[in-house]
């Protein structure tokens, strides 16, 4: 069978393909903690999220460290992943505090920041904490593969969630008690990321959330999902329904609304905030039309995050923000999966589920052999697509090909940064630094300000334009 880490369609040779999975199933990933810092909470939750990340790559991954913690969370990782490979090749060792590493990961306050040849420092900040973990995964994912792709960039850098670099501001190390009213629409990888950074937030949530997403949990999951425990991942169970159970079992305060309906049929309750991981235009036009007061996008393209906060009136706004993105290549889909052209449409543009009929034409394509593709009945197409562009790294090989290989560390950080966006438009002080742009950020790479730009409004766009939108927008949300 294919590795399920390796993207669906081969596009290298055999050879180049196995010398990849060398690496992920020979090299041991060690992320190894100093005396210093083993104690703090903080630490342990950058660590937890970070070896989680990485145990979804890599067969052999073990925390290091003088904490009584430790051992129950090398014991989860066995969770993630059960494998029965021996470690062939040089550790790969990620630190934290003062210990010696092929990268070090250190944060605070509202940053995390990655370092050589020393240590980076550590000090309070559960916000820093949480863009640590998958920064802690990618700084593994770069080393392990530095040699093999001249795009990997390995240097020292920071990432400040607060300000992105532009002013030196120390934001609160403590999270105030936060009432959330918050549709979270798409439940996929990214939703997984969001979900996975919110019960780790360290502070007290309440209210309410609805999460928005039609599609079931399969085995392939497990390679790109933060948390996801192989054992609930076979159990097939509805997206909604997992993130729900995870939230509650962490907060007792936060409602969790499932709603496992496609966007375009769904009913949706105007909310305050939405947060949008789902990637089509007419989705993306839906979530605009609640004109909410807080919205922000999450998408991800190959290794390459965006994060976008609109803000209405003022901003692009999520539609016209996309009018320029490409519409989806619905020929390539048919050609593809063998579904007739206008089926292809119909299922997409409406995120429809899939229906026998459809499985019994999908049964028949060659390349989809290795899946078990009737267990996408009632699932929307979309689902199955995404196992090919999303959330992988694309490397390039000596002979012209490309191994794409799965990234969970991209849409957790994704996830992470568009939580971050939402607690900084919740706390009234850091309304000064909301994100007014659109931040760009290749993992493979290091985190750099000038990636961030100006939403641009558009003069074809017929919601921002809307003069009644406009005003009822401004009245709505007028006395918040
Ligand atoms: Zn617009």
């Amino acid at each position: 069978m294919r590795d399920p880490r390796l993207g669906l369609i081969p596009q290298a040779t055999p050879e180049e393909e196995r010398d990849f999975l060398d690496v992920l199933r020979g090299s041991p990933i060690e992320i190894r903690i100093g005396a210093d810092v083993a104690d703090s909470q903080d630490v342990r939750c950058a660590v937890e999220r970070g070896a989680d990340l990485c145990k979804r790559l890599f067969d052999t991954v073990q925390i290091y460290g003088p904490a009584s913690w430790i051992e129950a969370a090398n014991q989860r990782l066995g969770e993630v992943r059960d494998v029965h490979s021996t470690p062939t090749g040089k550790p790969i060792v990620i630190a934290l505090g003062s210990s010696g590493g092929n990268a070090h990961v250190g944060f605070s306050g509202w940053r995390a920041a990655v370092s050589l040849d020393r240590p980076a420092p550590i000090g309070a900040g559960r916000i820093g904490a949480l863009l640590a973990g998958p920064m802690i995964a990618a700084e593994a994912f770069k080393t392990a593969f530095a040699s093999r792709d001249p795009r990997i960039v390995r240097r020292p850098y920071s990432l400040d969630a607060l300000t992105y670099g532009t002013k030196n501001v120390e934001g609160p190390t403590n999270i105030p008690h936060l009432t959330l009213d918050l549709l979270l629409a798409g439940g996929g990888s990214i939703g997984f990321g969001i979900v996975d950074a919110l019960v780790n937030v360290d502070g007290q949530l309440s209210g309410e959330v609805e999460i928005l997403d039609n599609g079931h949990l399969e085995d392939r999951n497990i390679y790109k999902y933060a948390w996801l425990p192989t054992s609930v991942a076979r159990a097939n169970g509805a997206k909604v329904e997992i993130l729900k159970s995870r939230i509650h079992a962490t907060f007792v305060d936060l409602n969790v609304v499932p709603n496992p309906c496609p966007i375009a049929k769904a009913s949706l309750t105007s909310r305050d905030s939405i947060i949008v991981s789902l990637d089509d235009l007419a989705a993306r036009r839906k979530a605009q039309e609640l004109l909410p007061r807080i919205l922000i996008n999450a998408a991800i393209d190959g290794t390459t995050i965006e994060i976008a906060h609109l803000l209405f009136g003022e901003s692009g706004c999520l539609y016209c923000y996309y009018l320029d993105t490409p519409q989806e290549d619905y020929n390539v889909i048919a050609s593809m999966t063998g579904l007739p052209l206008d089926r292809v449409v119909e299922l997409y543009a409406n995120n429809l589920p899939l229906e026998r009929c459809d499985i019994e034409t999908l049964k028949a394509v060659p390349a989809l052999a290795e899946l078990d593709v009737a267990s996408f009945e009632g699932q929307p197409l979309r689902s199955l697509i995404a196992r090919w562009p999303y959330g992988e790294a694309t490397m390039h090989t000596e002979s012209g090909g490309n191994v794409m290989l799965a990234a969970p560390f991209v849409s957790s950080m994704a996830g992470t940064l568009a939580l971050i966006e939402l607690i900084k438009a919740e706390i009234p002080e850091l309304e000064i630094y909301r994100l007014r742009e659109s931040l760009r950020f290749d993992m493979l790479g290091v985190f750099d300000p000038v990636q961030i730009m100006r939403v641009q409004r558009r003069d074809e766009c017929g919601i921002c334009n809307s003069q009644p939108r406009l005003k009822y927008h401004k009245s709505k949300w007028a006395s918040v």
